[in-house]
């Protein structure tokens, strides 16, 4: 991508309101424990974060996840890598993602975890954007509410670089 970065959100500003969201998944479970997944690979960051701002008792796992055909489009035909080592009947699972977009992703993971029959299945991502929603489907707890631009830093890569960048930002001419 060409262009000046503009920062949308700095690490700062991440870090705050990380640290709501974790109060708030906290105070949600309220003393119950929670199995963690994390989507492989944009929201390695966000997740390691989230569960270090976040008190419950908690496992940690994860799956990988695929959706892109290119780089900037992503499709329906979502694939899904799953390593889970973790028992997911009877448990409280949060999944946690980097961006809700079209909402495939999130849609896909969901169904796929309560075939598991885990006792309560919710959501959490840094970043939302709702103009570009393809399915009915709004995660549970979300950071930032975002236009229809393509973002990188924080997990979120462009091609296969950039996910290291410790703000949230994009390109402008
Ligand atoms: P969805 O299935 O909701 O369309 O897409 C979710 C996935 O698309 C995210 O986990 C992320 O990998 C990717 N994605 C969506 N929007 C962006 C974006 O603005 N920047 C980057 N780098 N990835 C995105
Ligand atoms: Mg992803």
């Amino acid at each position: 991508m060409k262009g000046k970065e503009r920062i949308l959100y700095s690490e700062e500003a991440i870090k705050e309101r990380v640290g709501e969201m974790g109060k708030a998944i906290d105070a949600y479970y309220n003393g119950k424990e929670v199995l963690v997944i994390g989507l492989l690979r944009g929201s390695f960051v966000f997740c390691s974060d989230l569960v270090r701002a976040m008190e419950s008792k908690m496992e940690i796992d994860f799956m990988t996840t695929s959706s892109y055909e290119d780089e900037f489009s992503s499709s329906g035909d979502v694939k899904l890598f799953s390593d889970l080592r973790a028992d997911v009947k009877g448990r409280d699972v949060l999944i946690v993602d980097d961006i809700i977009d079209t909402g495939h992703t999130l849609e896909t993971v969901v169904k796929s975890i309560r075939a598991l029959e885990p006792a309560s299945v919710k959501t959490a991502v840094m970043l939302d954007k709702p103009s570009r929603r393809e399915v009915d489907f709004s995660a549970d707890f979300t950071g930032f509410t975002i236009d229809d631009v393509f973002i990188v830093g924080y997990g979120l890569n462009y091609g296969p670089y950039y996910r290291n960048k410790p703000y949230i930002y994009t390109y402008e001419d």
